[in-house]
């Protein structure tokens, strides 16, 4: 239990990070929701959140892509539960193209939003940490910091870019009671991921069992998916005392994916 903590948790509306900020609050930590989504979904989450975990939660719609309101979220943090002692940079997004057909702004927005906002809010969070002696920064980075897929260039160098700054930061603060790590999933079973299945079933004429065998899970030794409530777990340990001492390091949770 990390009561009297408060959470910035970025692309928590949804998959991995709205299981972060579930697992936060049942923890008594207070929680800042961020990303985007219909406004009655978002309002749903934050409000059962307070009902249900006895916390705070407050929504900024920060977009990621924008460095004045992403330090405003911190800000907002701060400013409603007097400090921002977690920060979780995890919101993502993906575009599969070849390089040569890679739009411009796509590469930008891909880098802005899975690699930029990351500096952004931890150069806003570290001060107050500093100051209060305690913080965590986890990244939600990935299986692709460490190897590459081709056609998702932009996606790779952001992710393996992530790795480098958790171990940067996390040198720079070392004796300041903060640890910086980065959690690296394989395929997580989220909504986005299930609703690729029919139209592969489709395109490729094989059968749902099929698909998540031999292309969705075709890296994956262990032949499962990672789930969501696997990845918060891990974020919540590494918000424990048990974790001072893990600092800098990329924590893979890939069912062997990058062990071969
Ligand atoms: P998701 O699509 O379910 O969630 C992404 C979140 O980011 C959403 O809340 C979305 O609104 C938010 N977001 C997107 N663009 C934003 C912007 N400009 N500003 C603010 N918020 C924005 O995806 P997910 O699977 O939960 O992914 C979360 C993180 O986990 C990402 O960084 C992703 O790269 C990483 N990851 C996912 C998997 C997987 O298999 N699902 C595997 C490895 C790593």
């Amino acid at each position: 239990m990390f009561c009297f903590k408060s959470a910035v948790v970025t692309g928590s509306t949804s998959g991995i990070g709205h299981a972060i900020a579930l697992a936060f609050a049942k923890e008594g930590a207070n929680v800042v929701l961020n990303g985007f989504g219909d406004a009655g979904e978002i309002e749903k989450i934050r409000a059962g959140i307070e009902s249900e975990f006895g916390v705070k939660a407050i929504y900024s719609p920060a977009d990621m892509t924008k460095p004045q309101e992403i330090e405003e979220m911190v800000r907002l943090g701060e400013k409603t539960f007097g400090s921002v002692d977690i920060l979780v940079n995890n919101a993502g997004i993906q575009f599969v193209s070849p390089i040569e057909d890679f739009p411009v702004e796509k590469w930008d927005q891909v880098i802005a939003i899975n690699l930029s906002s990351a500096f952004h809010a931890t150069r806003a969070a570290v001060a107050g940490m500093k100051a209060r002696g305690w913080g965590r920064i986890i990244n939600t980075a990935s299986a692709h910091s460490l190897v590459a897929s081709p056609f998702k260039s932009a996606y790779v160098a952001a992710k393996h870019g992530i790795a480098g700054l958790t171990k940067t930061v996390a040198l720079e603060i070392a004796t300041d009671g903060i640890t910086v790590n980065c959690i690296s999933p394989g395929y997580v079973w989220t909504p986005l991921v299930e609703k690729q299945i029919p139209d592969t079933m489709m395109a490729r004429n094989m059968t749902r069992e099929q698909v998540i065998n031999d292309v969705l899970l075709k890296a994956q030794p262990t032949k499962q998916f990672v789930t969501v409530d696997q990845v918060a777990a891990l974020a919540v340990f590494l918000c424990s005392d048990a974790a001072s001492q893990i600092t800098g390091t990329n924590l893979s949770m890939d069912g062997g994916w990058t062990a071969e």
